[in-house]
Formats: structure tokens, sequence, C-alpha cells
């Protein structure tokens, strides 16, 4: 085999396997179990609840690459990612999306 064709395998097998499945392979410090575990807790997570950053406004643009913490699940999730996800909500939910993000990232006051 290749090491292209290695490489390409080895990855795949990575990318199907649980984090439980790596994790009994590689630790728990691994960094792709720690991003599986990390998509796990979001993916079964029943409703997230993203703890507000009040301070958001000092983060800059570097803010679009952070993340912010789910309360309910103990997940991670990008900001852009997050906003998306809020959206849809209040779609689904009927609810205001600026009111909601409002209570995670404040309005200038
Ligand atoms: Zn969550």
């Amino acid at each position: 085999m290749t090491d292209f064709k290695k490489a390409a395998t080895g990855l795949l097998k990575v990318a199907t396997m649980t984090a439980d499945e790596l994790a009994s392979r590689k630790g728990e410090d691994d960094m792709f179990v720690k991003i599986k575990r990390n998509s796990e807790r979001l993916s079964n997570c029943s409703g997230h609840d993203f703890e507000p950053q009040p301070d958001w406004r000092s983060k800059g643009w570097g803010m679009l690459d952070r993340t912010v913490h789910c309360r309910a699940c103990g997940g991670d999730m990008k900001i852009g990612a997050a906003h998306d996800y809020l959206r849809g909500f209040a779609h689904g939910s009927g609810q205001d999306l600026k009111s909601i993000t409002a209570s995670i990232w404040p309005p200038e006051s």
C-alpha cells in the first residue's frame, strides 16, 4: 500500500470510531479523542444553553474563532455555528433571535 493510501485508510478508521473506541487506543489526552468527545456531547444535547459572554466586545475579530460553552452538555461550539444554531432555534420556536443572542452576547449599553 502506498503511504498516502495507508494514511487515508487510517484517517477513515479514526473518523468512523466512537470516542470510546479511539480513547481505548490513544487515551483521553489525544486531540482527536477530545474533538470526538466534544462532538458527541453536542450531538446528544437536548438543547444548548450557551454561557453568556458579557466581555465579548473586548475580544475583537478574534472572537469569531472562539467557542461558546454549553451549560447543558458541557460541549464547546464555534461562535458562528452557535449563532446558526440559535437562528434555527429562534425560527422553530417563534422566539426573537435578537433577544436570545443579546442574553449571550449583550449589546453595548
Ligand atoms: Zn448543549
